[in-house]
């Protein structure tokens, strides 16, 4: 095994990417959280890929005999875990021969630079995303992003590190993907507004009283989408389509005014953009990540992949309605620090991510979500124009003041 921190000089940032010219040799990817759901699909498109992309490094925190499993069947050159104490599992010692094994962030952060990699798949879940998919922009990767929160946390500084550096970020959610591809039909200065499409989640219909007593099995029941735990409650509450808003106000430079939210509950329209002439491009297909992920993959390529088809030859509804704000205030949240920037995103991102957890485990109802994450917002110490360092440490706040929050509703 080698050592845990060290790797060799030629792995990390030495060159510029060098993608090899109309698909000479397959793209070599770092798949960052390869065990999740996002994860498990890419690796599905790059075994439908026909050689075009090959696995090259796969990254998880504690799920290390899935890990193994994968790494079995594609052979990477390395696997990272981050959890440090899951690392010394016995059944890390089955990995093929090949493929060697390094351990913790900082090490992952190193390899993730790595001159053999083409493309990184950003998909750990949550703030734990945002120092392995730095360190990757820093190396002029051509990043695939699945983690939101990074754009989240700290939009305007990933996308001028990307444009410092000259590495490029496709999106991997399916509504920026959309929105990617639709915004190809027109100039820039003639967009009107950018439409996210939601599906609504589980309580698109369900009485405002109700709310309260949601159970965290109800929550993690999508209508449409199979998805980690985090982001099937997020979709639950609508923080996701929140969290959407701010990532795409970073992502396509826009302002949040010209952003706005539609209810689809079918997930078929998975996004649309509308022109100053009133013509709207929506982009269509079954709710399947692998379609996305591929595009991020191989943009600007397409290819006969693994993604569900539309069936053309049944009948099919497709309907719209507007959010409800009442009953989701968390769009309103979004909204707002979509428009405030600075250390906003960061703030509801964090609180949301405690609540989320804490939900999770039965500590607080459904309801407390956004009122813990609207606390935050309210008593945070506002910076217009933070470092990364200033976005670490409010992050690093709302986590201790949104544990202290709840502590406080649960003794009264
Ligand atoms: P999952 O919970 O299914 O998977 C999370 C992955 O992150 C796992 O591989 C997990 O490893 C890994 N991970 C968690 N913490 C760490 C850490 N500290 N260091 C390294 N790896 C870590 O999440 P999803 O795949 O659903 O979501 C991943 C990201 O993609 C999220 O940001 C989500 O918002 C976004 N996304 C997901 C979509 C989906 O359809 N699922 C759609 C659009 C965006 P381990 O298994 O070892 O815990
Ligand atoms: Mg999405």
């Amino acid at each position: 095994m080698p050592d845990a921190h060290v790797i060799a000089d030629d792995a990390r940032r030495s060159a510029a990417p060098h993608e090899p010219a109309g698909h000479s040799r397959p793209l070599q990817v770092a798949i960052l959280g390869s065990t999740g759901s996002i994860g498990r699909s890419t690796l599905e498109v790059a075994a439908a890929s026909a050689g075009r992309l090959r696995p090259w490094l796969l990254a998880a925190c504690r799920s290390t005999e899935t890990l193994v499993q994968q790494a079995k069947a594609v052979q990477p050159a390395w696997v990272v875990v981050t959890d440090e104490q899951a690392a010394a599992d016995e059944v890390l010692h089955d990995l093929p021969a090949d493929t060697r094994l390094a351990v913790g962030q900082e090490a992952l952060c190193e390899l993730v630079q790595a001159p053999e990699i083409d493309r990184v798949v950003s998909a750990i879940v949550g703030a734990a995303g945002l120092a392995s998919t730095w360190a990757a922009l820093e190396a002029a990767k051509t990043v695939a992003l699945a983690n939101k929160e990074t754009l989240v946390m700290a939009g305007p500084l990933v996308m001028q590190l990307a444009a410092r550096t000259g590495a490029s970020i496709l999106p991997v959610d399916s509504e920026h993907s959309a929105i990617m591809q639709a915004l190809r039909a027109g100039g820039s200065h003639e967009v009107r507004r950018l439409l996210l499409t939601a599906s609504g989640g589980p309580f698109r219909t369900l009485a405002a009283e109700q709310f309260a007593s949601v159970t965290p099995e109800q929550a993690l029941a999508h209508p449409t989408w199979s998805m980690g735990p985090k982001i099937t409650i997020d979709s639950a509450t609508m923080m996701n389509k929140a969290l959407e808003l701010i990532e795409a106000r970073w992502l396509f430079d826009i302002p949040a005014e010209q952003i706005d939210v539609v209810v689809h509950p079918q997930s078929i329209v998975h996004s649309m953009v509308e022109f100053v002439d009133g013509s709207v491009m929506a982009q269509l297909s079954p709710p399947d990540m692998k379609l996305p992920i591929q595009l991020a993959l191989d943009d600007p390529q397409r290819f006969d992949g693994p993604a569900r088809r539309l069936d053309w030859t049944a009948a099919m509804q497709l309907s719209f309605e507007p959010p409800d704000l009442q009953r989701f205030p968390a769009l309103a949240l979004g909204r707002e620090a979509a428009a405030r920037g600075g250390t906003a995103g960061a703030v509801l991102n964090a609180a949301n991510e405690v609540a989320v957890e804490h939900f999770l485990s039965g500590g607080i109802p459904f309801t407390a979500i956004p009122q813990l994450t609207r606390a935050m917002l309210d008593e945070h110490p506002y910076q217009a124009d933070p470092s990364l360092d200033d976005i670490l440490a409010v992050d690093a706040w709302a986590r201790r003041e949104a544990a202290a929050w709840i502590e406080r509703q649960v003794s009264c």
